[in-house]
């Protein structure tokens, strides 16, 4: 449980975006309080198998750049990512693989390096406004209650959380329908013999929707390929499922 009644900074959500809206604040000298409902950080690209990232690029220029390089370039070195490859299916500027395991405890060194506190298993359940500001958000952590008063807030919750609570106004999916993106579907296959899986691509096009196929080759020594394949059939030695993004992992 944190000692402090009082932060420059309270970041909801330990997601990506509020593990580098937390960062940030830190390193400007802020005191900052990251608060996350789960016991990790990283949101939906560590609990709900979201990735890989992207995009870091627009066309061949990368444009985001700052802490979340740092983020990926820390991932690398703990070989928990290839850093950024081409996109063999087209899709997006470039594709950036990434373990989830190693990405929480990459977070979580990055929030003790820029001095952010964080506290887990922590959730919002009330906010007390003067006018129009809040002044102070309710947290029902697993000691109880606790009152904290902040200068700014910051809603990364994903889902405005924060902002609902406040009273503020709030719209969920596209404005025709309210309908949100569905599911991706989504899986990890490990122990993948890559060659014998890009020769079966190169043998049966037809299954697989990549559109260079010389994609494949063009990032050599990478431990990953990341394919995106729409398979009719099945065949021995490679596991697959129509329509589902597939991330294959090499044997280490
Ligand atoms: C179907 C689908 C597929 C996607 N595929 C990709 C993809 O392949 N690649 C890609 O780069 N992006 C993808 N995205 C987008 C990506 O998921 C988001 O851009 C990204 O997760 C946003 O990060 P975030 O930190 O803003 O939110 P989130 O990842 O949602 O993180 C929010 C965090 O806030 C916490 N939280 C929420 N409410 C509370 C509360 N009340 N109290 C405390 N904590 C709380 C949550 O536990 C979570 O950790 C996809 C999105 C969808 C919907």
């Amino acid at each position: 449980m944190p000692q402090k009644k009082k932060w420059d900074v309270i970041v909801l959500g330990g997601g990506v975006s509020g593990c580098m809206a937390a960062f940030a604040a830190a390193k400007q000298g802020a005191t900052t309080l990251l608060v996350e409902q789960y016991g990790f950080l990283g949101g939906s690209l560590t609990n709900a198998g979201v990735g890989p990232m992207m995009t870091f690029h627009a066309g061949k220029r990368q444009v985001v750049t700052g802490l979340p390089q740092e983020l990926i370039e820390r991932l690398c070195a703990k070989q928990g990512s290839t850093g950024h490859i081409e996109d063999t299916t087209g899709y997006a500027s470039s594709v950036t693989p990434f373990d989830a395991e190693v990405l929480k405890l990459v977070l979580d060194e990055m929030a003790q390096d820029c001095g952010v506190d964080v506290l887990y298993h922590t959730t919002l359940v009330g906010v007390r406004k003067q006018a129009n500001n809040i002044q102070t958000i309710t947290l029902q952590t697993k000691s109880g209650l606790l009152e904290l008063e902040g200068t700014v807030f910051v809603d990364a919750s994903g889902d405005g959380a924060l902002s609902f609570t406040a009273g503020a106004d709030v719209r969920q999916g596209r404005d025709a329908d309210g309908l949100c993106q569905p599911m991706t579907t989504n899986m990890k296959v490990s122990g993948v013999d890559i060659e014998t899986l890009k020769a079966e691509i190169r043998n049966n096009q037809e299954n697989f929707n990549l559109r260079d196929l010389s994609s494949m080759d063009r990032a050599p020594g990478f431990r990953w390929q990341v394919f995106t394949g729409s398979l009719t059939k099945q065949r021995p030695k490679v596991c697959c499922t129509r329509s589902a993004r597939m991330f294959c992992c090499s044997k280490r």
